[in-house]
């Protein structure tokens, strides 16, 4: 039980992380279709791939200035770490939906498919994928999304009954709040980069549990970078890459130079 959760929890982190942000939005690397679909799929309660990546990408043309649309610095903490998700400033609605664990999923069954759409036109190459423009529907996705709640709980069901529930709710708590912590303290706490002009910041124990999403200052200043975190900052997800890159499934990779991050090379 304690393992397949764990595998479910790596690999939606990995879809989330290597799917959507590294691969779909920043096109860092290439996978083969098949496998850049499967861990899109994983990766699908971060959002439909056409509003994440616009959203996202408006994030780095604007980020930290009064449009960002998850910036600490502009309506707060909790807003940019899941209130803007619900277009709410109010804390307790922003506090219940972070603790809300696989409840999450079915609110955002309805939610993520019709709120937040307004920056889609920046993601136009993801709308040209067939496959991501039907999972970006309402129908599709919350259907898809289902499956994240259905499988995980009647795996848990029958192998540990009822007291599996509370492992459930902490594998997808901590999955939602970490990831949000990437839009929330990432921007908020930790190491600044000399003539930075945001407030994305390095943080060692985000870097560490968020797959190294959270050497963020480094990736706010070369965004197109597969690697986030360079010499001495664990970046598991990078390790991953380098992983399918040796089996010659990760092709085009692109990186900052690990001994000087303003010195890029691609490989
Ligand atoms: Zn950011
Ligand atoms: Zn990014």
């Amino acid at each position: 039980m304690l393992i397949f959760l764990l595998v479910y929890y790596v690999l939606a982190g990995l879809g989330v992380n290597l799917g959507y942000h590294r691969l779909l939005c920043h096109r860092a690397l290439r996978l083969p279709r098949w496998l850049e679909r499967s861990l899109i799929t994983f990766g699908l309660p971060a959002g439909t791939p056409i509003q994440w990546v616009g959203t996202h990408r408006f994030h780095h043309a604007n980020a930290d200035t009064p449009l960002d649309p998850h910036s600490p610095h502009y309506g707060g903490l909790l807003r940019a770490h899941c209130g803007w998700y619900l277009g709410t400033g109010r804390r307790w609605l922003a506090v219940a939906y972070a603790l809300a664990g696989p409840l999450r999923l079915l609110v955002d069954a309805w939610l993520r498919p019709r709120t937040n759409q307004q920056f889609n036109h920046l993601a136009s190459d993801v709308a040209a994928d067939p496959y991501y423009r039907w999972l970006s529907r309402p129908i599709p996705y919350a259907a898809t999304l289902h499956l994240h709640a259905v499988i995980p709980v009647t795996i848990a069901l029958a192998s540990w009954g009822p007291a599996a529930f509370a492992l459930i709710w902490v594998t997808f708590a901590l999955l939602y709040n970490i990831g949000d912590a990437i839009d929330s303290l990432s921007h908020w706490k930790g190491e600044l980069l000399p003539g930075q002009i945001d407030h994305s910041r390095n943080h060692s124990v985000l870097g560490l549990v968020a797959g190294g999403e959270g050497w963020h200052a480094n990736h706010h200043r070369h965004p197109w970078s597969a690697r986030h975190g360079l010499a001495g900052q664990f970046d598991w997800t990078w390790q991953v890459i380098r992983f399918l890159g040796f089996l010659r499934l990760a092709t085009q990779i692109k990186v900052a130079n690990s001994q000087q991050s303003s010195s890029l090379t691609q490989g």
